[in-house]
């Protein structure tokens, strides 16, 4: 059996939430396949919280294993360093984490918020939010950047917000499975942050012939105009469907670039910011110089069938 704790910091839940959506595999398989033993998650276990201070006590005095730790939310520091923001039987949160990772064979960072900091971390930041081993992009949070749990990993990030429900139970079928977990530069699983949202979009085709829409409802890219930040993001969105069947770019509503650190910027969500007539934030690795060359040329070679927006999404 691997035992898992999932704690909730500074959190909305919706990562919980996300996770029930999760088909393959299931949070089911996860218990009856992979041996998974959910020994506490806040929605889902029916003892009361006596048991939850029961177990905590165990983990700590090494009575009961901990393979799995999975914090879901922002460490919240403040006031003042104290963590009392967000306490929990009349300590912080922060400091229960903090004796808590020493015990993991692997911790987990569910969504953008326990990987980065994410949406309470976002300015003003007014109960000094940060992630579990990240501050944004900077290395370093609740935990040093050296920092490694009992298996030798860092903090597992599964970005997102919330984070996909099968990158979730997909990470830890492989942690039960004892499967080695390949990380990428900001410790995300490299099997589930390899592609760019923009691979698999079914926009792409007007997209690479400039073919932008100006306004919701329509076929072509969200990408000129309407805030799309599918070039710019690393997640399988567009690749491995939510809910087995869409996305957001499918559903014509920009990706929001959850699954990065920076997440969420400073400006609005659904407009592109611009100078002038070029995007602030280009695709990735696209040079400025380049960009606005490749753009006019792409468009005049664009076929009437994409230009006259014939190709449905
Ligand atoms: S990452 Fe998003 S979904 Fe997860 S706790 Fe933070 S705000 Fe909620
Ligand atoms: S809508 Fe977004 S993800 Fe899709 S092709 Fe356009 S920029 Fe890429």
């Amino acid at each position: 059996m691997t035992a898992l704790l999932w704690l909730q910091t500074g959190s909305c839940g919706g990562d919980t939430m996300s996770m029930l959506c999760a088909d393959s595999p299931s949070l089911e398989d996860l218990v009856d396949e992979y041996g998974i033993e959910v020994l506490w998650q806040p929605s889902l276990s029916m003892e009361p919280m006596k048991k939850l201070d029961v177990l905590i006590e165990a983990i700590l005095a090494d009575r009961q294993a901990l393979d799995v730790l999975c914090i879901e939310g922002s460490i919240i520091t403040g006031p003042d360093g104290s963590g009392m923001y967000d306490p929990y039987r009349g300590r912080s949160k922060m400091s229960l984490v903090r004796e808590l990772v020493e015990k993991a064979e692997y911790v987990v960072a569910m969504g953008t918020c326990a990987a980065y900091g994410g949406v309470h971390a976002a300015p003003p930041n007014p109960t000094d939010c940060l992630g579990l081993q990240f501050d944004k992009k900077n290395p370093g949070g609740l935990l040093p950047i050296e920092w490694r749990s009992r298996k030798g990993l860092p903090v597992i990030n599964i970005s997102g917000c919330p984070a996909h429900p099968n990158a979730m139970t997909k990470t830890l079928a492989m942690l039960a499975s004892g499967l080695p977990v390949e990380l990428d530069h900001l410790n995300r699983p490299k099997a589930f942050f390899n592609t760019m949202v923009h691979q698999g979009c079914t926009r792409i085709e007007y997209h690479e012939y400039d073919v932008e829409d100006a306004e919701f409802g329509n076929k072509a890219c969200l990408f000129f105009n309407l805030g799309c930040q599918g070039p710019m993001t690393v997640a399988i969105c567009n690749t491995e469907l939510w809910n087995g069947r869409s996305s957001k770019t499918r559903a014509g509503v920009p990706c929001f670039g959850c699954t990065s650190p920076d997440f969420p910027l400073d400006h609005d969500l659904f407009r592109t910011e611009k100078i002038g007539e070029v995007p602030v934030h280009l695709p990735l690795d696209v040079a400025r110089s380049n960009y606005m060359a490749y753009k006019s040329l792409a468009h005049e070679a664009a076929p009437l069938r994409v230009l006259n927006k014939k190709m449905d999404p």
